[in-house]
């Protein structure tokens, strides 16, 4: 009766969810290091959200950052008291946003301007992470308009700092000692469309700058330059195949199961068409299964430049712009899973799968802490893309899992 009551309460939301969940998307999050100025604009109007809903307690943990206009990457912990304080339920959102992209490619809106078109919300940001944090937002708003004291005091967290390795984000709020062995840590920022998928393990990670370093010269005369670009393009070609074919174990716990290298980034380099560059950038984003051993890839990364140099008389440097490898999984058997487990057969009517992804979110930092977290959500996995969104439905369905849990 009970859950009934919560997701009436959550459905008769609804208009004020999408609203809310709009107002954040019209202000950009974007890190400095992406070209931004932080989060602050942002976490502001979240204050004036949250200050409606009722919370208990507010806490305020800025990071300091110089390269921000207001100097500082706000992360916001919001706490609603439960019967206990010994384990407390967390929910982990981000704030910040990765960049639009090429703007011409957005077709339905424009990134900041968010609209709603089929049960729908367009806009950057709207699935990662707008639809969670919105969702733990009207989970806890819903508990307190019915007057559901919940089982443990629930956190809701909302850091900076996700899309560029979380150092002014959820690695800040952990320097301050905030996290303890018996909390439940629910990282909803990743999953699969019908939100049946737990992730409890990850993959390494590593961030590759590739920078070739030839002669410029002009475009008529390439007997008196180095070419960096094609030197450059030549290697990255050379990498990918050379990473893809030695690493290539499949492990079906992982979705997907095989380590991914990817050439992502590429930086400028000439402005003119008939010039030689003489620098060329392009940067890998690897996603490696943790029976590999980083340093291993990355001699053999150096070893292939090393060739690469001898061949051709062009400098290749490798620059390592992040480096995590893969902490142990959380354990299947501990009560969050399990909670969780029970939360979405009672919401959505399905049975769970436990598993693991890419990586690369906030749960990463509680598992090295051995903090069990798990990672899930319900998204069609827009994240990053033109065009994202978030689904209405997916939006209120998982907050009534939040909810769910917070009763359990
Ligand atoms: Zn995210």
């Amino acid at each position: 009766m009970q859950f009934q009551n919560i997701f009436s309460e959550i459905e008769s939301q609804k208009n004020d969810v999408t609203q809310t969940l709009m107002e954040l998307i019209r202000i950009p999050a974007i890190a400095p290091g992406n070209g931004g100025e932080g989060e602050s604009k942002k976490a502001e109007k979240l204050m004036q959200i949250l200050e409606t809903v009722g919370f208990d307690k507010i806490e305020h943990y800025d990071a300091e950052d110089e390269r921000v206009p207001s100097k500082k990457r706000p992360n916001i912990i919001a706490y609603y008291y439960g019967e206990s304080n010994a384990e407390r339920l967390w929910i982990v959102t981000h704030l910040d946003i990765v960049p639009p992209g090429d703007e011409s490619l957005w077709t339905v809106t424009k990134p900041f301007e968010p609209t709603i078109k089929d049960g729908r919300i367009y806009g950057r940001g709207s699935e990662d992470n707008g639809q969670s944090l919105i969702a733990s937002i009207f989970a806890v708003k819903t508990l307190i308009n019915l007057g559901i004291k919940p089982k443990r005091t629930m956190a809701l967290a909302f850091v900076a700092d996700e899309e560029q390795g979380s150092l002014y984000g959820i690695q800040h709020l952990i320097k301050q000692g905030l996290f303890k062995k018996d909390d439940l840590i629910v990282v909803p920022d990743s999953g699969n469309e019908n939100g049946s998928f737990i992730e409890v393990a990850e993959k390494s990670g590593l961030w590759l700058k590739v920078c070739t370093t030839g002669k410029q010269t002009h475009a008529s005369r390439p007997d008196k330059g180095l070419n960096a670009h094609r030197v450059g393009m030549e290697y990255a070609v050379a990498l990918d195949k050379m990473l893809h074919e030695k690493y290539s174990i499949k492990d079906e716990y992982f979705d997907p199961p095989q380590s991914t290298f990817e050439p992502t980034k590429k930086e400028n380099n000439v402005d003119a068409v008939n010039i030689i560059p003489g620098e060329d950038v392009v940067h890998f984003d690897c996603r490696i299964l943790p029976n590999y051993d980083l340093n291993q890839i990355l001699n053999d990364t150096n070893l292939l430049a090393e060739e690469f140099e001898g061949k051709t008389g062009a400098k290749i440097k490798i620059e390592v712009l992040q480096k995590s490898v893969a902490p142990k999984p959380t354990d299947v058997n501990s009560k969050i899973v399990i909670m969780l487990q029970d939360a979405i057969r009672k919401v959505r009517g399905i049975e769970p799968k436990v598993g693991g992804i890419g990586g690369g979110t906030c749960g990463a930092f509680f598992r090295k802490m051995e903090i069990p977290a798990v990672v899930w959500s319900t998204i069609d996995e827009m994240a990053h893309q033109p065009n994202e969104y978030a689904k209405i439905e997916n939006l209120i369905d998982d907050a009534k899992v939040f909810a769910c849990l917070a009763t359990m």
